[in-house]
């Protein structure tokens, strides 16, 4: 961690022959417009240009999806699992192929920086063989009937089709941790992306499509449709939608929980994050610098796991601030794909606004910061240097999600206190503790600890892998994705009793006639 900034930006020209490239590898064929022409507009954050127009859905596309992805369900629920796999298996195997071209379209559209870009898609490619290893272990239970010559039984269902709604920051890997288990059990996908990176999406409907062709699956177990949040609602609302996966901000949750709830719908709801992590007086502080810097500074601080605040104990406060601030000053910030650059650009001009109000109204709660200016490399691109304010206590400001990379540092004098302020945020996804002792890290962990979806010990909040359920508690909406028995969420139980004895006892012993 040397230099200040990486120097110069490329040129829209060069992120669009970038991107055709990617696309015509990948064998995406839908047709691109000129920027400014019809359609949505494609911009990048590397430079703030629009690259191209993409094709925007319109209802009635987005009714056909559905009534298609319907169809579809009708023979893909009864397709075995395991051959559904392979349709997963396929898409995995596209996408090991394909990993250097989707990540320089992440990097173009979503502006992270190609390790992380290439990570989302190794995401990808590990959701998928989790899932191919799934598809032979839908398991349900036996369990003991209290009658004699009776079993009781679970069996698991697909649900229909899934409507899955998507966030601009993990424009690939949210997709396909639905689409990779949702295929596998059974039901068939509507895909709404982020109205921010059309391309991603362009992309990887291309290579669902692809690896549809190459097993011989139908292409409409997984559809595509393109728009704002008017095209979403259509999923939203939509009674053919059993279950709706929406990743984004708690405001969007909020408008979607209830509509999905009230046509008794499923929801699976992943929305913000505000994310702490407790630095003890025991914690081996160079490797919780390292964890706080990749959490916090990370992705330009725009995951949902990204750290938001530093709970430190009183004899460690100074040395973590002095430290953090002194990493985030040789930070080398500027074009994502250049090597070297670890943090990129924030997605838009408004996440600048929004980092500067926050900025101002810590500062204005007594709030001391470090860091936070502006890194001038373009006047529609907004670079930042990530900031570290050490505040005075936990005023409203720090129980706001602002999706850039502010790092609020609070100081604690026992453990019961920093707990309460981990848990004081409405949100409830990722949390941490930096400790070797023992006891700490367990009671971190215990029912009175963390109250997150995510605990983790001697690690930063964010990068976590996909074997475990992914989620939060509280304003994060509850949902879980990705692995252990996060499957669940994608399908229906259903309870069989089988009476096999020529008797028909009643339960819990009751006669009738
Ligand atoms: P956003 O809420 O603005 O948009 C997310 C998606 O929801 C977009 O596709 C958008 O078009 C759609 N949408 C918005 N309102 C809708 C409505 N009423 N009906 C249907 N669809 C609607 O979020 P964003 O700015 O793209 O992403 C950042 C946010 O997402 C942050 O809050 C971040 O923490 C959160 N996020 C959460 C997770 C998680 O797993 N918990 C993962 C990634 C991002």
């Amino acid at each position: 961690m040397t230099s200040m900034h990486t120097s110069t930006l490329p040129t829209a020209d060069d992120l669009r022959d970038r991107v055709r490239a990617a696309l015509q590898a990948i064998g995406a064929h839908t047709a691109l417009g000129e920027p400014g022409g019809p359609g949505l507009p494609a911009s990048t954050p590397v430079t703030g240009d629009v690259l191209f127009a993409v094709p925007e859905s319109t209802r009635e596309d987005a009714d056909a999806a559905i009534t298609d992805a319907a169809r579809a369900f009708q023979t893909w629920r009864v397709t075995p699992a395991p051959v559904r796999g392979a349709l997963v298996s396929r898409l995995g195997e596209l996408l090991v192929e394909h990993k250097a071209d989707l990540a320089t379209i992440v990097t173009a559209e979503a502006g992270k920086i190609t390790s992380e870009a290439l990570g989302e898609v190794q995401e990808m490619i590990d959701i998928c063989q989790f899932a191919v290893g799934l598809s032979r272990q839908l398991y349900g239970k036996t369990i003991a009937s209290e009658r004699p010559g009776h079993r009781l039984m679970e069996t698991w269902h697909p649900l229909g089709v899934v409507g899955v709604i998507t966030a601009f920051n993990f424009p690939v890997a949210v997709w396909a941790w639905n689409t990779a288990v949702a295929l596998v059990c059974g039901n068939t996908v509507v895909w709404k992306p982020s109205e921010l990176t059309p391309l991603t999406a362009v992309a990887c409907q291309a290579l669902i499509e692809r690896a549809a062709d190459d097993v011989g699956a139908p292409r409409d177990v997984s559809r595509l449709v393109q728009g704002a949040r008017e095209i979403g609602e259509l999923l939203v609302d939509d009674p053919r939608v059993a279950l709706v996966s929406a990743t984004g901000s708690v405001r969007m949750g909020r408008q979607v929980g209830p509509r999905v709830a009230a046509r008794f719908g499923k929801a699976l709801l992943e929305l913000g994050g505000n994310n702490a992590a407790i630095v003890t007086p025991s914690a081996d502080l160079d490797l919780a610098v390292r964890g706080i810097v990749f959490s916090a500074a990370g992705t330009a601080g725009q995951r949902c796991t990204t750290m938001r605040r530093v709970i430190a104990h009183r004899s460690v406060v100074d040395t973590v601030i002095e430290r953090v601030a002194s990493a985030y000053r040789s930070l080398p910030v500027g074009d994502p794909s250049a090597d070297g650059t670890l943090v990129g650009p924030l997605i838009h001009e408004r996440s600048h606004r929004d980092m500067v109000a926050a900025l101002d109204r810590a500062r204005a709660d007594g709030g001391e910061v470090t860091g936070g200016e502006r890194v001038d490399l373009g006047e529609g691109a907004y670079y930042v240097r990530p900031a570290v304010v050490r505040m005075p206590g936990q005023t409203a400001v720090v129980h706001d999600e602002t999706f850039a990379p502010i790092l609020y540092v609070l100081t604690y004098d026992d453990l019961d206190e920093a707990i309460a302020l981990n848990n004081a945020v409405p949100q409830g996804l990722s949390s941490a503790i930096f400790t070797t002792d023992m006891r700490e890290a367990e009671r971190f962990m215990a029912a009175d600890g963390s109250d997150c979806g995510i605990a983790n010990v001697n690690i930063g909040t964010s990068g976590a892998e996909i074997g475990g359920a992914f989620g939060g508690e509280k304003q994060t909406g509850g949902g879980r994705e990705s692995g252990s028995d996060s499957w669940k969420a994608y399908m229906r139980r259903a309870t069989n009793t089988v009476n096999y004895s020529s008797e028909l006892p009643l339960a819990q012993g009751v006669t009738f006639g």
